[in-house]
């Protein structure tokens, strides 16, 4: 079984992110926010997630990218 980490959730790309701490909120962060930062740099995608809190949202620039 694998630790954790985030894997790239562009379709065809193997790349995951290791957290190297699970228990370490910081490193979760850092993980998924190197995750997020590939996606766009590497292939330009915007991933989109239902925010489970209605109005946490300090910034918006990412706009809304249907999948075509
Ligand atoms: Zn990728």
């Amino acid at each position: 079984m694998r630790v954790g980490g985030f894997p790239c959730r562009r379709l065809g790309c193997e790349r995951t992110f290791q957290v190297v701490d699970q228990r370490s909120m910081d490193a979760l962060m850092a993980g998924s926010r190197a995750r997020a930062e590939h996606e766009v740099s590497a292939h330009d995608y915007h991933h989109v997630s239902p925010a489970p809190e209605p109005s946490f949202a300090p910034y918006q620039r990412a706009k809304r990218q249907p999948s075509a």
